[in-house]
């Protein structure tokens, strides 16, 4: 990337302030590593010295990071009142950070100062001046952070603006202005960040989420000349989140045409958004612009017959550009349309009548409780049954029973019996589980892979139980889904029935079944 315009990530930095979010060295490093890929220009890897792990991050990072794009910036604070930047140990550890570049973090908001900071105003700016200038002198390239910048404006303008010029003065390359708060509109923001341009450093932005503006806060201070902007992957923060860097990058990229990274690049994004929420384990939003699973998924049929004809009528931008894709949700909601364009996704042609039957065949099971949107395999099966005349089936299930026993011990163990019929045999193999639904899988399993060895890979990977209201007097049905994997690929399948065993034993002999399609095996 060029210096022309700076993406600064603080994921491993601000971001990992989220509640809920803990990160280890391993999962910074494996965390740069996705952002550098992505092409992000600089990496705020922590606040070394002040934390144990981040000064291992920056030892570590010298010999296990091989970054092809990004620079590693080490945060901390202007030195303290009354010392020497030289002499303070806070400074000397960003100095022994070997970081590159330096963010300090300065004060600049009158209050914040005498208040928090117990000084006066002209020490802090000497504390700024001063840092700055040493780092420099050591040879790294220094950021200013100023903290609480836009409060600090409106409370005291001049001395925000002295705070920008005495760091820029200094030797600072950038003075970000941090909407420390979160609290600004987009259009007064602007208005401020106008005013700071042509101070004499370069002007970057940071902005947190708790006014729910913080990517279109960064987006105006860009329009407003700001060349830098921070944010965090997938919006981590404190609070409400910092500014999402994706959806910053895809904005600035697609929407205002700058050449923030590469096509190739920003055709990872998806990839690297879910990847860093993997090492995060933090779930990411399916609504999430540009990167979400949801984001390009259509559901309503009106919607579904015009993106039929054109997708970009319902589609902002071409999903691949940002390696997410578009998906067809099959529902009550949606018409025949929407079934032709996800039979299509799935590789089969059903229009016309046929299209009509599966919609009503939908809705027919919607209100008994099933669902589809999340159980592609289950409609892909149902999709097949309606086109052949005949479900998919490699075998048939003469019955099932299972025990669940506590025993005196307390340890609690499940035995399932399951006969099945297939290629001409009748088979009855027992299986035992730490549940009822995990002796019914280990049984079913028992009873096939001699005939079918392929289902040795067969994993469920996760398992949900819904309890819907019974309609029209009725008591209460159970809905199970269960998502499995082959190790290449992922499905979801769902059942249905009076008890969550009974719906669970549907969804996983559609999940079998489905498994064994994607193996090639001939149905019987
Ligand atoms: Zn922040």
């Amino acid at each position: 990337m060029s210096d022309g315009f700076h993406v600064y990530d603080t994921t491993l930095r601000d971001g990992s302030q989220q509640e809920g979010l803990n990160l280890s060295v391993q999962d910074k490093l494996v965390i740069a590593r996705h952002l550098d890929s992505l092409g992000v220009g600089f990496i705020e890897g922590g606040w070394p010295g002040a934390n144990p792990k981040d000064t291992e991050f920056f030892r570590l990072a010298r010999t296990e990071l091989d970054l092809k794009h990004a620079q590693l910036a080490a945060f901390g604070a202007t030195r303290r009142a009354g010392l020497k930047a030289a002499d303070d140990p806070q400074v000397a550890a960003l100095r022994d950070s070997r970081a590159p570049v330096v963010t300090l973090v300065a004060k600049s908001h009158d209050r914040h100062v005498e208040l928090a900071l117990r000084t006066t105003l002209e020490e802090n700016l000497a504390m700024i001046r001063d840092t700055v200038s040493h780092l420099r002198a050591e040879g790294q390239r220094v950021f200013v952070d100023a903290e609480h910048f836009f409060d600090g404006f409106k409370a005291n303008r001049a001395y925000a603006l002295e705070v920008v010029r005495t760091a820029a003065e200094a030797g600072a390359d950038v003075v970000a202005l941090c909407d420390t708060n979160g609290g600004m509109l987009p259009d007064e923001l602007a208005d401020v960040v106008h005013e700071v341009v042509g101070a004499g450093a370069r002007v970057g932005i940071h902005c947190h989420d708790d006014s729910g503006c913080a990517v279109a806060n960064s987006l105006a201070a860009v329009r407003a000349g700001a060349t830098h902007v921070q944010g965090c992957a997938n919006g981590y923060g404190e609070r409400s989140g910092n500014a999402n860097l994706f959806t910053v990058i895809g904005n600035l990229q697609l929407k205002r045409g700058m050449n923030i990274v590469g096509d190739a690049q920003l055709a990872e994004m998806t990839r690297i958004a879910h990847a860093v929420s993997e090492a995060t384990n933090v779930t990411l939003s399916s609504q999430a612009p540009y990167v979400g699973h949801s984001a390009f998924a259509h559901k309503a049929g009106l919607h579904a017959s015009a993106v039929k004809v054109d997708p970009n009528l319902y589609q902002h931008i071409d999903p691949l550009v940002v390696g997410n894709d578009m998906r067809m949700l099959v529902s009550s909601m949606s018409g025949r349309a929407s079934v032709e364009l996800k039979g299509k996704e799935l590789g089969y042609d059903v229009s016309g009548q046929k299209a009509a039957e599966v919609v009503s065949r939908v809705k027919d099971l919607e209100s008994k409780g099933y669902t589809f949107e999340a159980a592609d395999a289950s409609f892909e099966l149902l999709l097949r049954e309606e086109l052949a005349g005949a479900r998919t089936s490699y075998f048939t299930v003469e019955s099932w029973r299972v025990i669940a026993e506590q025993r005196p011990d307390g340890v609690q163990i499940s035995e399932a019996t399951v006969k099945v019929h297939a290629k001409g045999e009748r088979i009855i193999a027992t299986g035992e589980g730490n549940g009822p639904v995990n002796a019914l899988d280990t049984a079913l399993r028992f009873a096939l892979e001699r005939l079918y060895p392929e289902l040795a890979n067969l994993e469920l990977v996760d398992f949900k139980v819904r309890i819907l209201e019974g309609s029209h007097g009725t008591d209460a049905i159970t809905r199970v889904l269960i998502d499995s994997s082959d190790g290449k690929a992922e499905w979801g399948t769902v059942g249905v029935g009076e008890n969550v065993i009974a719906a669970s034993w549907q969804a996983l002999e559609e999940a079998v079944t489905y498994s064994l399609l994607r193996a090639g095996y001939d149905p019987s």
